[in-house]
């Protein structure tokens, strides 16, 4: 007998019909055999919801009641699905995070997990039953409430996963897998039957939503394979798994689009030792994750300076570098909201020079400017003017030949 963790997303429990239909799913689990843990996130849109509420009343509403708040959307849909499985004959608990206890650090709103007791787990499990356990949420040492960040069920369900030595984890959501690029964006896109952990933690950390980028980390550091389906239809999905000689080697398995970030420049820096650290270092002491950085070689001994930050953080990282650009006799500090970073991601770029030029060709040939560049092994990334992102997406799925199996693509050499 194998156990298997079943997730379901928020837009896979939007409403009790949809509830209804996801405990069939794990029932059908059952019948087949397997123990089950569920894992659910909040009905869709509710986190959504509960956020605004707390923004009417405050513009930055204190961490630990915001983390008490968001936590509230969890627990409606763990007991809904609990009634739901027994009303199929399906014994099943309800857990949140505190009654599993999953133990997390008190960093409120992307709080960690440190570890997962499986006591009550399993005695539920022995008896027959199946847990239903909130995700996104766990308990701090002091037994506040914590979330993990947006995303974070996902991020449960493979730290359960993980935890009991799961076979696979499942992820149901409202795509029946991990596409070549957003399905929404370019209906073209192909279903990928397999992705390595490598590729899905790029796809993930460069805006690829399917699966919350810590989920994927999780998952490859302690080898849990995760499969992401469809919640409404049976099928294979997208099987997310190490490396293996018998899969198909595409040159790029996916394009990434993010349209979260902001850009930051400085103009007119002296080009001294010191500067990037004055600069990073006041962002960074404010827990804002700086991006892409690039610096230019200036005339007459200045430079310029850019990077990229959450788009959340961009007034607060603009109010903080007035003071700093003084002190470092910057000559100006200008940004924008309105830009979008396109990756294209594939471990087979390792092996084949030509990528990039590919890439800038296309881009060129749509009349789209380049802002910025950042690569590593597996990926290439640009930034552009947030207006052109989905013709930039839309010409480098066809101009890749994503749209095509990949034995019939023309491989560049
Ligand atoms: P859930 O509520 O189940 O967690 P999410 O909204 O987090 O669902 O993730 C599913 C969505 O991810 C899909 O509806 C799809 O539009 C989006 N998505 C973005 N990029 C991709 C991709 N490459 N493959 C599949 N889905 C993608
Ligand atoms: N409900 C949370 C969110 O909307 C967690 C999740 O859905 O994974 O971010
Ligand atoms: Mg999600």
């Amino acid at each position: 007998m194998a156990l298997i963790v079943q997730k379901f997303g928020g837009t896979s429990l939007g409403n009790g019909e949809r509830i209804q239909r996801a405990a069939e799913r794990v029932a059908a689990e059952r019948r087949q055999g397997n123990e089950v843990v569920v894992v659910v996130s909040a009905m869709g849109g509710e986190t959504d919801r509960l956020l605004g509420l707390a923004g009417e009343l405050s513009e930055r509403p204190p961490p630990r009641e915001r983390d008490q708040l968001l936590a509230t959307g969890e627990q409606v849909t763990i007991s809904l699905m609990a009634m739901a499985l027994r009303e199929l004959g399906q014994g099943a608990r309800s857990f949140t995070g505190a009654q599993v206890p999953i133990r997390t650090d008190t960093a409120y709103g992307r709080a960690r997990i440190v570890e997962i007791e499986q006591e009550a787990l399993r005695s539920c499990l022995d008896e027959g039953s199946v847990p239903v356990v909130a995700g996104f949420q766990g308990v701090a040492p002091e037994g506040d409430v914590t979330t993990l960040g947006r995303g974070g069920s996902d991020t449960t369900a493979v730290a359960l996963a993980a935890a009991m030595e799961a076979e696979e984890c499942h992820i149901y959501t409202d795509v029946d897998g991990v596409y070549t690029t957003d399905p929404r964006i370019v209906p073209e896109a192909r279903r990928l039957g397999r992705i390595t952990f490598e590729e899905m933690i790029e796809l993930a950390s460069l805006g690829t939503k399917v699966l919350q980028i810590r989920a994927v980390e999780f998952a490859g550091k302690y080898g849990v394979p995760v499969r992401i389906r469809s919640a409404f239809e049976e099928g294979p999905g997208t099987l997310i798994t190490v490396e293996d000689a018998a899969m198909e080697k595409a040159l790029v398995s996916g394009i990434a689009h993010n349209e979260d970030e902001a850009k930051v420049t400085i103009i007119g820096v002296p080009d001294r030792p010191g500067i990037a650290h004055a600069v990073v270092g006041a962002v960074s002491q404010e827990n804002v994750n700086v991006d892409m950085i690039i610096q230019n070689q200036g005339e007459h001994g200045k430079t310029d300076f850019t990077f990229t930050v959450p788009r959340s953080d961009y007034r607060l990282v603009m109010d903080l570098l007035e003071p700093v650009c003084r002190e470092i006799e910057a000559e100006a500090l200008t940004g924008s909201e309105r830009i979008a970073k396109i990756s294209v991601v594939g471990v087979g770029m390792r092996n084949h020079a030509g990528v990039a030029d590919l890439m800038f060709e296309t881009l060129s040939r749509e009349g789209i400017n380049i802002q910025m560049i950042a690569t590593s092994e597996i990926k290439i990334s640009v930034v552009v003017d947030q207006k052109y992102a989905e013709l930039a997406v839309r010409s480098l799925h066809e101009a890749f030949e994503l749209d095509k199996p990949i034995s019939d693509r023309n491989h560049i050499h």
